[in-house]
C-alpha cells in the first residue's frame, strides 16, 4: 500500500451484502461508518458482521446521531415549489405538500418570525412568515423533493437541546455489544458533552468529536482535550455558518488537532457529483488533495458510498487521490510542529524518530504500541517513511486503521525488549520482503508489559540481532 491517508467509507443500502462490502474493504475503505441517523439495529449488526467477515482489516465507526433534528416519513414524490407556503408542525405525521412534521419538541418556542429553516443540508429553505401558538406556516424559499429524515438546521434561531439524547445511549449500549473501534459524536457543543460520552463506552474505544455548530468551534480547544480526534463535519457546517467560511473553519479545526497530536477526519460532500457521476469534478479533486495538504488523516465518503450509484469506483477515485497526494510528501507545513505540547516527552520522542528516519531515509519506523498513541504521535510529523506498527491488542489492531501512514500488525507478548526487536526484524524480512541491511527506526517503551511510556528510539539494520 503506498497510500499514507486512511478512507473512511459510510455503508447504507448501496453496499447492503457481505460481497459489497468486502470489495469496499479490499479496494480502500479502512474504516466502516455506521451512520446511526439512518437504518435499524438489524441493519447495523449486519453490516458489522459483514465488515468483520473480510479478510482485511478493518475499523468500525459508529456515528451517533445527537440532537440533531429531523423531518420523519415523507408522502412519495412530494416536490415542495418555491414560492408555495407550508405548515409545519412537531405531532408526528406523514409529511407532504400540505405539511412538514419536525421532531423538536420546542418548535414553537424557539422558532420565530423570519427564521429561515435549512433541510437536507440547506438542499431546501424554508423561511417562517406566520407563528400562531400551535402552527408554523412557511414560505418556499428554495424548493426540491423532500426526502424521508432528512436533517434541519435553524441558524437563526436559539436551540435549547441536549447534547446526548435517550437515542444515543441506547445506541451507545449497542455499539459497546457489537465492540465498536469508534463513536463519532454529532453535534458537540463542549468538553462536557464529549465527557458523558466517555462515561458511557468502554475505555479503548475512541471518541471522534464532530464540529458541526458554531458553540463547537469556540470550544475547540476543550473539546480536542478530552477526545481522540475530530472530523471537519462541512455538511452541517455548511448551513450552521455563512457557507464562504466553511474553507477556512477547515483549516481552523484540522490546524488544532496537528497541534494537539489528535486525529483529524475532513467529511461532506468530497465526492459529491460521484453519487451519480462516473468520474469526479476537478473541483472535488482539489478539494480532496488541500484537504490532505491542510493536514486531514483521513477522508470520509458519505452518501458517495452510502446511496450512491457506484460505491466502489468512488472508493477507487478517493484512494487514487490520496496515493497521488502522500506520494510526493509534500507535508512540509506540519513537520514543523514547533507548538505540539501533548505529553511533550512522547512527542519529543516522535519528533526525533522522524527527524532521524527523515534524514537517514530509513525503510520504516517501527513502533510498538499498547494504545496507538506512539503511533499517532510519529503520524503527526508526517514521515517520509511507513510507520510500521506491532500490538498486542486487537482493539487498537482495528483502530490503527484510521492513522496516517501505519500499517499494523499483531503481535504476541513479549518479556524483553530484545524479543520484540527480534519479532519485527524477522517479520519484516520474511513477511514484508525487506532487505538485510536495510535500515529501520525502532521507537519503543521499555522494560516491556509495564505500561511504560515510550522512552527508546534505535537505528536498526535488518538482519542485525
Ligand atoms: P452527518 O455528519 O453526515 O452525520 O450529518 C457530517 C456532516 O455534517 O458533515
Ligand atoms: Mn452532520
Amino acid at each position: 500500500m503506498d497510500r499514507k491517508t486512511k478512507i473512511i467509507a459510510t455503508v447504507g443500502p448501496s453496499l447492503a451484502s457481505e460481497q459489497k462490502i468486502h470489495s469496499a474493504i479490499n479496494l480502500g475503505a479502512d474504516v466502516i461508518r455506521i451512520n446511526f441517523s439512518h437504518g435499524t439495529l438489524e441493519d447495523h449488526k449486519q453490516f458489522i458482521n459483514w465488515a468483520r467477515s473480510s479478510d482485511k482489516q478493518v475499523a468500525i465507526m459508529q456515528d451517533i446521531q445527537g440532537p440533531k433534528i429531523r423531518t420523519g416519513f415523507v408522502k412519495e414524490n412530494t416536490i415542495l415549489q418555491k414560492s408555495e407556503e407550508i405548515n409545519l408542525t412537531n405531532q408526528e405525521s406523514e409529511s407532504s405538500n400540505e405539511s412538514i412534521f419536525i421532531n423538536y419538541k420546542n418548535l414553537f418556542k424557539d422558532v420565530d418570525l423570519n427564521d429561515r429553516i435549512f433541510v437536507d443540508d440547506g438542499q431546501i429553505i424554508l423561511k417562517i412568515i406566520d407563528k400562531q401558538k400551535n402552527n408554523l406556516r412557511a414560505l418556499i424559499l428554495i424548493g426540491g423533493e423532500l426526502r424521508d429524515n432528512q436533517g434541519v438546521a435553524f441558524p437563526d434561531s436559539n436551540l435549547s437541546v441536549s447534547a446526548i439524547t435517550k437515542q444515543d445511549i441506547e445506541h451507545l449500549k449497542f455499539g459497546t455489544e457489537h465492540d465498536i473501534d469508534f463513536v463519532a459524536v454529532s453535534f458537540v457543543r463542549n468538553g462536557k458533552d464529549i465527557k458523558s460520552v466517555r462515561d458511557i463506552v468502554p475505555k479503548d474505544v475512541k471518541i471522534i468529536a464532530k464540529i458541526e455548530l458554531k458553540t463547537a468551534l469556540e470550544n475547540i480547544d476543550e473539546i480536542l482535550q478530552v477526545s481522540d480526534g475530530v472530523m471537519v463535519a462541512r455538511g452541517d457546517l455548511g448551513v450552521q455558518l455563512p457557507i464562504e467560511q466553511v474553507p477556512f473553519v477547515q483549516k481552523q479545526i484540522l490546524d488544532a488537532a496537528n497541534k494537539k497530536g489528535k486525529i483529524s477526519i475532513t467529511a461532506t460532500e468530497m465526492l459529491q457529483s460521484m453519487k451519480s457521476s462516473y468520474r469526479p469534478t476537478r473541483a472535488e479533486v482539489t478539494d480532496i488533495t488541500n484537504a490532505i495538504l491542510e493536514g486531514s488523516d483521513a477522508v470520509m465518503l458519505s452518501a458517495e458510498t452510502s446511496i450512491g450509484d457506484h460505491p466502489n469506483r468512488v472508493i477507487e477515485v478517493m484512494s487514487g487521490i490520496c496515493e497521488e497526494v502522500d506520494s510526493r510528501n509534500d507535508t512540509s507545513s506540519l513537520q514543523s510542529k514547533e507548538d505540539l505540547k501533548e505529553d511533550s516527552f512522547t512527542t519529543t520522542l516522535a519528533r526525533a524518530a522522524v527527524q532521524i528516519a527523515d534524514d537517514i531515509d530509513a525503510r520504516a519506523i517501527v513502533a510498538f504500541t499498547e494504545t496507538g498513541k506512539t503511533p499517532l504521535l510519529i503520524s503527526n510529523f508526517r514521515p517520509k517513511a511507513k510507520i510500521i506498527t506491532f500490538t498486542t491488542k486487537v482493539k487498537t489492531l482495528n483502530q490503527l486503521n484510521l492513522f496516517w501512514g501505519v500499517e499494523q500488525f499483531h503481535i504476541d507478548r513479549k518479556e524483553h525488549f530484545s524479543e520484540m526487536l527480534k519479532s519485527a526484524n524477522d517479520f519484516l524480512l520474511e513477511e514484508k520482503k525487506y532487505n538485510k541491511g536495510d535500515k529501520v527506526i525502532v521507537v519503543a517503551g521499555t522494560p516491556p508489559n509495564m505500561e511504560a511510556a515510550t522512552n527508546l528510539i534505535r537505528v536498526h539494520n535488518l538482519g542485525d540481532v
